[in-house]
């Protein structure tokens, strides 16, 4: 199945869970208003500050990539979730539909095929600032300029479309892994013999190459976590 596809049903799946069904409302289940523009432009203020921006403090510090790729991720949930929304309310068509129109942009399909181009830290925080621009702008959302923006940083932050899946796949699977299993009430585990969780899951896909489906990366958390308590 296409990876933007995937990503868009587990982002869905875990809307639905978290905020309530009707989420794409734009109240969540308990009654809190949404704005997934504005956890955009919160998060890309994340992004310029992996980089060493401030003229006046620890001028020398070398960019934080590691944590860039981080933000990376973060946006991308939000980023996915107002196309959601977006699609939903103004009736433009199923989830298919929307990977459908995403995977044809030129943006995306070099995501999938060109190599990563590290850029230097001035053009991309004027990215990131295009993106945020494009996020504090009231009125109606416009997916082919958001979209466009958002994959030109993921492939200066280094990384592709395998990478990106990998990360927001493993981020997305655990935070469900650990919310299935105590970890609102306070029981959850979060250190497997000495590793903690997120080391666990990075090393379950190492060891399975490209082709770990979503739902294999939950059982084998699962068949780990179970071994702990035995
Ligand atoms: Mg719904
Ligand atoms: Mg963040």
């Amino acid at each position: 199945m296409d990876k933007v596809l995937q990503m868009l049903q587990l982002q869905q799946q875990l809307n639905d869970s978290t905020n309530g069904e009707d989420w794409e409302k734009g109240v969540t289940k308990n009654g809190k208003s949404i704005d997934w523009k504005r956890c955009i432009y919160m998060e890309c203020a994340e992004m310029i500050d992996s980089f060493a921006w401030k003229h006046w403090k620890s001028i020398s510090n070398e960019p934080d990539w590691d944590n860039m790729k981080i933000e990376v991720v973060d946006v991308w949930h939000f980023v996915m979730s107002e196309a959601l929304r977006d699609a939903t309310v103004n009736f433009r068509g199923s989830i298919d539909e929307l990977s459908l129109t995403i995977s044809q942009m030129p943006s995306y399909r070099a995501l999938a095929t060109d190599e990563a181009s590290f850029a230097e830290p001035e053009v991309v925080m004027t990215k990131v600032e295009e993106l945020m621009f494009d996020s504090l702008k009231h009125g109606p959302f416009h997916l082919e300029p958001v979209m466009r923006n958002f994959f030109e940083l993921v492939r200066m932050s280094g990384l592709n479309l395998t990478s990106l899946y990998r990360l927001y796949v493993g981020k997305n699977i655990l935070n469900q892994f650990r919310q299935d299993n105590g970890y609102k009430e306070g029981t959850y585990i979060k250190v497997y013999d000495g590793i903690e969780d997120n080391i666990v899951m990075k090393r379950i896909w190492e060891e399975s190459g490209d082709e770990l489906k979503p739902r294999e990366l939950y059982m084998q958390l699962q068949r780990r976590y179970d071994e702990l308590s035995k």
